[in-house]
């Protein structure tokens, strides 16, 4: 056992939670008086009351973004203003690190180390680079002739509403409201219900830095409450929404019902890793898939749950990631020392070990895991699971959204694309060869916004993350996605 620098459940014990709504720069009750319980997947037990947020709560944050953004106390800011406010909101958070992190593992049940040494500064990161950023961008003059001027500028869009999913929830709030906020936004965040607690702080946060009330709100709530009001909202411009591809849809849908809004749709993945005979070290590829497969108790939207290798090589890599899944011990969430952590709530662990029982019915072949675990605990554990599948079995196409991989053979190049470009996704992609050309060739294949050669865990802020297909539309981070909360605009001068 691992003797802990901070003890998580003391700390836990006496953790106050405030489960209401954040509207024009305070925290108020919800208007229908209706809440929820916000469970923990540690240990199925009820963290505190939290607001069921409607309609009228979504119309109230709308309208206080809209008075924000229309008196200009935001949007009309200079660029190093609203630098200065979001390098200060990134420096609370970072302070904050220990309080957001124990909210966020017990709200979602991940491995504290990570909420520490991963979630928080990466939020903190994301916002502080969208600071440095806002005040470096120059607008353009279109090259049109000697009698005229076109200047083409950016302008903040007015209220985007952002709607965001569980598996990291902290760090895709900052994805949305990085570039929404510097660009000059107003948003109203509907967190995801399983997982509300941390966007609550972060919008007290971003105030105590000097972000103007009325700026940002968030409103908590289910999806087919305040998500759709959220979305179906004539007075929201655009959505930024991260989730299922299901509810992608009903997004476009509700755009289309209301006011043809903006949609931004990052959405889920079953991403391929292809493995090639003449790739020179196996092991680094297999601990590199098992590590991010298993991350966040395998609840990514780019885990690389489809495994594709070469005939020839199958046996022996198959064993290789086989013995690394059983190092991914499964533990309390709270202890330092644990690298996977519980499904978020009960629904997700029925749904993952359905997956598993279909794998099991369908012929595949278990290679590790395959059972829940620590149920004493009360909370939702599984084990992280390998099979060998076909790819048209279910668990091979569709996305589980859990600790289980699909690994499966193919025989040359040719065919391994073909497996991995049959999925109506295309997040990301990962090939594996120390072929030069055959990297390339396979790399430009790939019908996937990302594609990685050689390695899976490269990140940065400056590339944009998002899908090809049914992944979504719009990317998160680097510059790009400022395309998403800005408008263009032309302003011509005749020069006589
Ligand atoms: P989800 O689609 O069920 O919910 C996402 C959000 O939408 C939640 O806040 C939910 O309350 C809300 N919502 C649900 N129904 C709604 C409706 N009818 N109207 C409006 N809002 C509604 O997804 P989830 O289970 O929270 O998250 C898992 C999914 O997110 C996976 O598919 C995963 O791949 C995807 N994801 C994608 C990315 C990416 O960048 N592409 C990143 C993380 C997660």
């Amino acid at each position: 056992m691992s003797k802990p620098s901070i003890n998580w459940h003391e700390r836990a014990a006496v953790l106050k939670i405030d489960g209401r709504p954040l509207i024009g720069g305070r925290r108020v009750e919800g208007l229908s008086g209706e809440q929820f319980d916000c469970i923990s997947p540690i240990n199925g037990k009820s963290l505190g009351s939290v607001t069921r947020g409607q309609a009228a709560d979504i119309d109230a944050a709308v309208a206080s973004a809209r008075a924000a953004f229309d008196d200009g106390r935001w949007a009309r800011k200079p660029p190093a203003s609203r630098k200065r406010v979001l390098l200060k909101f990134a420096e609370l958070i970072l302070a904050a690190k220990e309080e957001l992190a124990l909210l966020e593992t017990l709200d979602m049940g991940k491995p504290i180390q990570y909420s520490l040494s991963v979630d928080v500064p990466a939020a903190a990161r994301c916002i502080a680079w969208y600071a440095e950023a806002v005040d470096k961008i120059y607008d353009e003059i279109a090259p049109t002739g000697p009698n005229a001027l076109a200047l083409i500028q950016r302008e903040a869009m007015g209220v985007i509403g952002a709607i965001v999913p569980w598996n990291y929830p902290m760090i895709m709030s900052a994805w949305k409201l990085g570039p929404a906020l510097a660009a000059g936004n107003s948003v109203v965040l509907k967190p995801s219900e399983k997982s509300p607690l941390t966007a609550l702080r972060l919008a007290e946060l971003a105030l105590q830095a000097g972000l103007p009330e009325g700026v940002f709100n968030v409103v908590p709530g289910f999806g087919h409450e305040a998500g759709e009001a959220l979305a179906l909202h004539r007075d929201v411009d655009a959505i930024g929404f991260t989730g299922s591809t299901r509810v992608g849809r009903k997004m476009l849908e509700y755009a289309g019902r209301s006011n043809l809004k903006r949609v931004y749709n990052e959405l889920g993945g079953k991403s391929a890793f292809l493995v090639f005979p003449d790739f020179d070290d196996l092991k680094r590829a297999a601990q590199t898939v098992a590590g991010s497969m298993f991350f966040n108790q395998g609840e990514s939207c780019n885990a690389p749950s489809r495994v594709l290798v070469h005939a020839d090589i199958a046996d022996e890599f198959m064993a290789m990631v086989a013995a690394e899944a059983p190092k991914y011990t499964v533990g309390d969430p709270l202890d330092e020392a644990t690298v996977m952590g519980a499904l978020v709530d009960e629904g997700q662990l029925r749904t993952v070990m359905g997956y598993i029982e279909s794998g099991v019915a369908d012929g595949a072949r278990v290679l590790a895991g395959a059972k829940q675990t620590r149920q004493a605990s009360g909370g939702y554990f599984v084990e992280p699971t390998v099979f060998e599948a076909q790819p048209q079995m279910k668990i091979a196409r569709e996305e589980i959204f859990g600790p289980v991989m699909s690994m499966m053979r193919f025989k040359d190049e040719a065919d391994a694309v073909a497996i991995a470009n049959d999925s109506p996704y295309g997040l990301q992609a990962s090939v594996w060869s120390s072929h030069i050309d055959r990297a390339h060739r396979v790399a430009r294949a790939l019908r996937a916004g990302t594609v990685h050669v050689n390695q899976y865990d490269e990140d940065d802020m400056t590339v944009p993350f998002g899908g090809y297909k049914q992944s979504g539309n719009g990317r998160d981070k680097s510059l790009h996605a400022f395309d998403k909360y800005t408008e263009l605009k032309t302003t011509w001068l005749r020069i006589n």
